[in-house]
């Protein structure tokens, strides 16, 4: 029997989030969630998706990843899926940070566990729980291949020009400092998924890509390769997201330490987790911001206005950098379902070819789609992301024989 399922796994440092596909025709065979691992009241939220299926729920303690993962295991093999069938050919399991080590999904043995670890101080919030996912599913099933595929590796083709900071070369090296980007499968599968929108060749096409998400962030694809993203050494660069500020002075990090007597740690939650749409109005939610604005409240609407004059500055910033734009394509949440933002964030951009037409963009729909005027210059496309899709596509093309 030939081994076509590919599970794939988003482990956190509280949750783990699944989905098991089967890739011979891409379809999902079942999804779920484990969420406050290590809590008393720990949940698994599990949903068959063969035969219609109904989500079984149940709560209680999960003392850590690994009963976590045999309880998805049971839920599995309660709908004749479990990971003991010779059907599953892989696990695949997304690592936030690969570095520049990882330019491409890899095959995990202890050399490239160790050099996950490696990357830990770069990226501390998620690497270790991304690590204990694929230590965990290894003891479960150390026969079967795991694959890390990395939220980096798309962007490591960036150009020297766009992935450094213009600081000391030589302490920026010790410390391993360059942009780095993130949602990198994301950008992939969306700029290859906007070429095929188009009936063109990826390797022919330059699209902007927008993911707004709770995270967001932007980036310039040049036939097929990232040549500049908005996310850098952190998630935290660039545009303005659900709890993040996205591009400040440096100085103003300073400013809190010698003035606002704020420490490194209290700076890094002000600026990661109190900042942005909720840090700017008290919401982060994109429909409650819209239905504030529409109300007439006044600080929803300034929180509106700096998110889409960053989002513009962005645009405007890869049309320079790509010189000839194909595509700009809306995706994430945000970027998926809010017509005000699309709208917004490409008023007055004609001059660079950009326009929306109102009818379409008014549709909701899950199909990659149009957006822009018949006949426009550029393409304005909303396609929805689908970085399991991916992650199982490129985990799968590893391992097929
Ligand atoms: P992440 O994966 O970063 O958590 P998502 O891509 O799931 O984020 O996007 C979540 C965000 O999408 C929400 O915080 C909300 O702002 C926005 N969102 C979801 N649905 C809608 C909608 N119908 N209209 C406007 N915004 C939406």
């Amino acid at each position: 029997m030939t081994a076509t399922r590919v599970l794939v796994l988003n482990s956190g440092s509280s949750s783990v989030k699944y989905q098991l596909l089967d890739m011979r025709d891409s379809s999902r065979l079942a999804m779920g969630l484990v969420e406050r691992i290590g809590e008393e009241s720990s949940r698994l939220k599990h949903t068959p998706l063969t035969d219609g299926g109904a989500s079984r729920e149940r709560t209680g303690p999960i003392p850590d990843h690994d009963a976590a993962l045999k309880a998805v295991a049971a839920e599995l093999a309660a709908d004749g899926l479990g990971l003991d069938s010779p059907e599953l050919a892989a696990i695949g399991h997304r690592v936030v940070h690969g570095g520049q080590s990882f330019t491409h999904p890899t095959v995990v043995d202890d050399t490239v566990l160790a050099e996950i670890e490696r990357l830990i101080p770069v990226a501390p919030l998620h690497n270790p729980a991304n690590l204990t996912g694929i230590r965990t599913a290894r003891a479960l099933r150390p026969d079967l291949p795991q694959v890390a595929v990395f939220d980096t590796a798309f962007h490591t083709t960036m150009p020297e020009s766009a992935a450094r900071y213009a600081i000391d070369v030589e302490t920026a090296d010790a410390h391993r400092i360059r942009r780095y980007g993130f949602h990198g499968t994301s950008h992939a599968y969306v700029s290859r998924a906007t070429a095929e929108l188009l009936g063109r060749d990826p390797a022919e096409v330059n699209v902007i890509v927008l993911h707004l998400g709770n995270g967001a962030s932007a980036s310039a694809v040049e036939g097929g390769r990232c040549v500049d993203t908005s996310m850098g050494l952190t998630p935290l660069e660039g545009l303005v997201m659900g709890t993040r500020s996205g591009d400040v002075d440096p100085a103003v990090i300073f400013h809190l330490m010698r003035v606002g007597g704020m420490s490194t740690d209290e700076i890094d939650t002000l600026l990661n987790k109190k900042s942005g749409l909720i840090g700017l109005c008290g919401d982060n939610d994109m429909r409650e911001i819209r239905r504030r604005v529409d109300e007439g409240d006044e600080r929803a609407k300034l929180a509106f206005d700096i998110y889409i004059h960053r989002l513009k500055k962005y645009i405007g910033a890869y049309c320079a950098v790509l010189g000839r734009v194909d595509a700009v394509t809306f995706t994430a949440g945000v970027g998926e379902n809010a017509a005000p933002v699309r709208e917004a964030a490409v008023a007055g951009l004609e001059g660079l070819g950009l326009a929306v037409d109102d009818e379409l963009n008014a549709v909701r729909s899950g199909e990659p789609r149009l957006i822009s005027p018949a006949g426009a210059r550029v393409a304005v496309a909303v396609v929805p992301t689908d970085e399991e899709l991916e992650i199982a596509t490129q985990t799968y093309a590893l391992v097929a024989i």
